[in-house]
């Protein structure tokens, strides 16, 4: 999915269905959920976050109803709020039938404002303060997926310090060293990055849960989450089978111990470009289901509950951003650097990570001057859509094979409801963008 030179879609003046909000209408003029994008940029200004509910519905229920089919036991679907949280958004996801998965007190609080109710609310986090902990315990909420050894005696230590009635149930995140074919900063399931505990060490430290924090931590399972924007299937069957087996160890070693929850976590690939090609949520989660269902059959071990922790696949294409082109530059090289009014810090993911998205110009030629339409050098071309913050690496698109564009046009780039807005700066003292369903 990274660095492709893409986008041919502009300038054929289409873009594909596949990397589009489901209610995305190109004619009579480019709208979502039934709304003009250009009485949108009117009212609420540029740059833009557009959401658009029905996708992110869609998404869900294809979740849902693929689990109530294909797998024979409880099920629950966590929203990784990470990908992009705030009030409505919390609130919407929890009534389509979505648990929160949080990682840190903000989006603990975000939650809980919203009105989700505790039980529906899990955290995750490779380093979570006794505050965000003391937070979570005292909120009362579902699960705490803990990273390492020490947040156990932290937790322990907060139960104790509070004489909390109930052992809160926990989950312990496994580093399962499995190779997720994705980019570098997106793998997680393997020993050389920070989340989680050696596969090989969890028999030791399910041992100290049993013993050292008997009292205090009531083990429900494991978690384990391979990475984002994973393309293939396989990887999650694979991680199926070894948590299962980790856990028929597990049951022998410790006098018949059943976990009764299994999370594997979130990571579903969506489509960027057109050329990118993830399984379908149905797929992929039908065969990972299927896969748990019979590896715990085949060992003769109750049906745990599962969890799934997706946030991308929910809401990355509900998104859009829609921007205002302002400069347009050619330089002596020949080449052509389109400015809007959004950039880095919007959208960070271009400069993290190379990721590479797919847009849309809107050219509004009525506004043009003759002036303007007789500009030399920006006519139709392999441009750079850059922002306006002071960084070179302030880099959206790279040759993006763009129509002649002018100050006054609009520029979309789809795929944003993820990662995109959660990961907003105010660098330069630069407003985040408004976001609107
Ligand atoms: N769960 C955990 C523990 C994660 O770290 C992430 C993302 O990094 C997710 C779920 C969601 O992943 P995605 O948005 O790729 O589905």
């Amino acid at each position: 999915m990274m660095s492709h030179a893409a986008l041919s879609d502009a300038i054929e003046g289409s873009i594909s269905k596949s990397v589009a909000p489901s209610t995305f209408q190109q004619t009579p003029e480019p709208s979502v959920g039934g709304v003009a994008l250009e009485e949108l940029a009117k009212t609420y200004a540029t740059p833009l976050y557009i959401l658009d509910k029905a996708t992110i519905r869609q998404q869900a229920t294809s979740y849902l109803e693929t689990l109530k089919t294909a797998y024979p036991g409880e099920a629950v679907v966590l929203y990784a709020a990470k990908a992009n949280l705030n009030l409505a958004l919390a609130k919407f996801v929890n009534d389509l039938g979505l648990a929160i998965d949080v990682v840190s007190s903000g989006e603990l609080y975000t939650a809980l404002q919203a009105g989700v109710s505790a039980d529906w609310i899990y955290m995750n986090g490779n380093n979570k303060s006794d505050a965000e902990l003391e937070m979570a315990l005292d909120a009362g909420i579902c699960r705490l997926m803990v990273d390492n050894e020490e947040e156990l005696a932290q937790i322990d230590a907060i139960v104790r310090g509070r004489g909390l009635k109930e052992k809160p149930a926990v989950l312990l995140r496994v580093a399962p060293g499995i190779e997720a074919h994705t980019h570098d900063y997106l793998k997680t399931g393997t020993d050389s990055n920070k989340f989680g505990m050696p596969i090989n060490r969890i028999p030791e430290i399910v041992g100290v849960c049993l013993t050292r924090y008997a009292e205090t931590i009531d083990l429900a399972g494991l978690h384990a989450h391979i990475g984002s924007q994973i393309f293939d299937a396989l990887p999650y069957q694979d991680l199926a089978r070894i948590m299962l087996k980790t856990y028929g160890d597990l049951r022998e070693r410790f006098n018949g111990l059943i976990l009764r929850d299994l999370d594997l976590g979130g990571g579903l690939g969506i489509c960027y470009q057109t050329s990118d090609d993830p399984p379908s949520i149905e797929e992929a989660i039908a065969q990972l289901a299927r896969t748990v269902a019979e590896t715990a059959q085949s060992i003769d071990y109750p049906l745990p509950r599962l969890l799934l922790e997706p946030g991308r696949s929910l809401v990355a294409t509900a998104g859009i951003t829609l921007y205002t082109v302002g400069t347009v530059k050619k330089t002596e090289s020949g080449r052509v650097f389109v400015a809007v009014d959004g950039g880095m810090g919007d959208n960070i993911r271009p400069a993290l990570y190379q990721a590479d998205y797919s847009a849309l110009a809107i050219v509004k030629s009525s506004q043009k001057t003759p002036e303007q339409q007789a500009e030399p050098g920006v006519q139709s071309a392999r441009v750079t859509l850059v922002g306006k913050y002071c960084e070179s690496g302030d880099v959206l698109l790279r040759d993006w094979q763009a129509p002649r564009l002018v100050a006054g046009d609009r520029v979309v780039i789809f795929g944003t409801g993820a990662y995109n807005y959660a990961m907003a700066s105010t660098y330069n003292r630069i407003g985040r963008p408004a976001m609107v369903w």
